[in-house]
């Protein structure tokens, strides 16, 4: 043990609020995991469910008749005169570019999840909604329990990005929305409303990687979401910043990371006053775990500035 450990007393909290992040994340991820198919189970039986049609006479309502439906490509709220459509801005550049068009509604209904995004920090989409996500972490949980061991595979946290510009190429020359088709995000939507099992599969396969092959390989290093949203992270206002004061470099944040533990040397190391990296994701379990309370997710942007 280091001097500096010795004498910082780790803090002492009630137990909810030192797993405050976690808690507030998990509430956040359990409820867009049921946000979407909610319509869907409420007033969806009748509907074109896996594929089949019921038919009949009786009374069956439509998604334009919903307040709210959708799923995390294209959704909308609906009450009275009040319209509110919204677009995953990654999904609108590959229709853009499958079908060799542009529409300039698309851009408008894009733009606010863009602007939120941009403006909070890229990758709390992935930490806070993605159902993927929230699946992998509960997957982890269960290879920790049933100890089922893996080796760690160091894929560059970049690739994902390089796998953002290939779906858009693809998706460009084969003239589909290649990630659309595939994703796992809202497979489940996909597959109760038109029988679609491509994201189902797609799915399972990052599951049993998961399980047996490399921990977080899809969310670290080839989700194309996430590499979308990872090079707009960056200019987030928010971030993970440290008091080098507190920090008694135990490391217990870098085991926590479910970004790339990486992400967070250069705070440690005193070269930088926040967690800069557009990979992180504001999941709060770096600070959560923290046994000094030293780091403390805030906005601002003066963490920009050099360190003296
Ligand atoms: S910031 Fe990380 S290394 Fe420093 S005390 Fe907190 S958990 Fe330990
Ligand atoms: S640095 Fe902290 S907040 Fe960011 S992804 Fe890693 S654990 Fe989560």
């Amino acid at each position: 043990m280091t001097d500096k450990q010795e004498n910082i007393a780790p803090t002492k909290m009630p137990k909810l609020r030192r797993r405050g992040w976690t808690i507030a994340r998990r509430m956040a991820q359990i409820f867009f995991l049921v946000l979407f198919p909610l319509p869907i189970l409420v007033a969806g039986a009748g509907w074109n469910l896996f594929g089949l049609s019921v038919g009949g006479d009786v009374r069956i309502f439509t998604p334009a008749e919903l307040p709210f439906y959708g799923s995390l490509s294209s959704s909308y709220l609906s009450v009275d005169a009040f319209r509110l459509e919204l677009l995953d801005p990654f999904a609108v550049l590959q229709v853009t570019l499958a079908s060799k068009s542009f529409s300039l509604d698309w851009l408008i209904f894009a733009l606010p999840i863009f602007a939120f995004y941009l403006i909070i920090r890229g990758r709390v989409f992935c930490g806070w909604i993605c159902p993927a996500n929230l699946i992998l972490e509960i997957t982890d949980f269960l290879r920790r329990v049933f100890k089922i061991k893996i080796k760690e595979r160091t894929i560059p946290r970049k690739a994902k990005i390089i796998v953002a510009g290939v779906v858009l190429v693809v998706s460009a020359i084969l003239s589909i929305p290649l990630f659309e088709i595939f994703s796992p995000i809202s497979a489940g939507n996909k597959l109760v409303l038109y029988g679609s099992t491509a994201g189902v599969v797609t799915l399972l396969a990052i599951i049993i990687t998961e399980l047996f092959w490399s921990h977080r390989v899809w969310c670290r290093a080839l989700c194309p979401l996430g590499g979308f949203y990872q090079l707009i992270g960056r200019l987030g206002l928010f971030n993970v910043r440290i008091s080098q004061k507190e920090c008694i470099h135990c490391d217990k944040c870098k085991d926590k990371c479910l970004a790339d533990p990486m992400i967070l040397d250069p705070a440690l190391e005193d070269k930088a006053k926040a967690v800069l990296a557009g990979d992180c994701m504001l999941c709060g379990a770096c600070v959560d775990v923290c046994p000094t309370k030293a780091l403390k997710i805030r906005p601002g942007l003066d963490h920009f500035k050099p360190v003296k």
